[in-house]
């Protein structure tokens, strides 16, 4: 059996910045995990004394914070200075974006509406640089329901898919006689989908790697499997399974963007001495 690699996978740049600012740092702390990829966040415990806050509530008696990727509320980042805690920030700089926009912006005077995930931290912290009024969208519909004024600025959610936020922005346009509009999507995570999505159409059986809490290692999953049905996501090769293989030509690997290197080379060497 043949294995091949997508052209694109793995670790975006956010993602390996992070991990670079986490190795120099050591003794730190983040709050939330600082990827969505757990075998490098023990790595990171293990080797570097990073751990995992679940929240801003448990800061008391850290001494360095590490902003993840993703970043943090604003009020968060309050809290943190007035504790007078060692502040480093690897906040994706594709993510800062989107929060300063939504801070310039309102207070400008625009209504901001952001398109993306009202539970993903990541709009949580652009909504929070915003004044009020602030709103976060999935779809079209939802726009009916809002009280917008003349003025309105939209961004997205980094890991949204343009022809959805175009459909806001369209619609947004059609109502309004003022649209400020600033695409903050970022290219990475499609960059590994259309990889994924080439690679899947040649092979007989593919398996993606990544964390399972991970939204853009799930989506590279969806990709693969529209494509080839035998698709399977693993975390690391414990979770290989030999039967997967029997009869297969082909193996397909791809990752998502918060896997490192170090698990994918584990998982093509266990692949690798399988028998078929
Ligand atoms: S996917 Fe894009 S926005 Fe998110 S961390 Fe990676 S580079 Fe930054």
């Amino acid at each position: 059996m043949k294995i091949k690699l997508a052209s694109k996978y793995g670790f975006c740049f956010g993602v390996k910045r992070a991990i670079k600012i986490a190795e120099s740092e050591k003794n730190a702390s983040t709050i939330g995990p600082l990827i969505h990829n757990n075998e490098e966040i023990e790595r990171l415990r293990k080797h570097f004394n990073v751990d995992t806050l679940s929240s801003i509530s448990e800061i008391d008696g850290i001494k360095k914070a590490i902003i993840r990727t993703h970043g943090i509320p604003k009020e968060d980042l309050a809290t943190l200075k007035t504790k007078g805690i060692d502040i480093i920030d690897a906040t994706c700089p594709f993510v800062t974006k989107p929060q300063k926009i939504c801070e310039k912006m309102s207070q400008e005077g625009y209504d901001i509406v952001i398109f993306g995930d009202k539970n993903h931290p990541e709009v949580k912290g652009v909504k929070s640089y915003a004044k009020e009024p602030v709103y976060v969208v999935l779809h079209v519909e939802e726009l009916e329901k809002l009280r917008l004024g003349k003025k309105v600025a939209v961004v997205s959610q980094t890991t949204r898919k343009v022809e959805e936020f175009m459909k806001i922005v369209s619609a947004l346009v059609a109502r309004h006689k003022e649209v400020r509009v600033f695409n903050t999507i970022c290219n990475a995570t499609f960059e590994n989908q259309d990889a994924t999505r080439a690679l899947s159409k040649e092979a007989d059986v593919m398996v993606v790697i990544g964390g399972k809490n991970s939204s853009n290692t799930k989506q590279l999953l969806n990709i693969a499997k529209e494509f080839c049905e035998d698709s399977y996501l693993i975390e690391s090769e414990r979770e290989l399974d030999n039967k997967w293989f029997i009869g297969k030509k082909l193996c397909g690997i791809s990752a998502g963007a918060s896997t490192p290197d170090w698990i994918i080379n584990k998982v093509i060497e266990k692949i690798s001495k399988i028998k078929v």
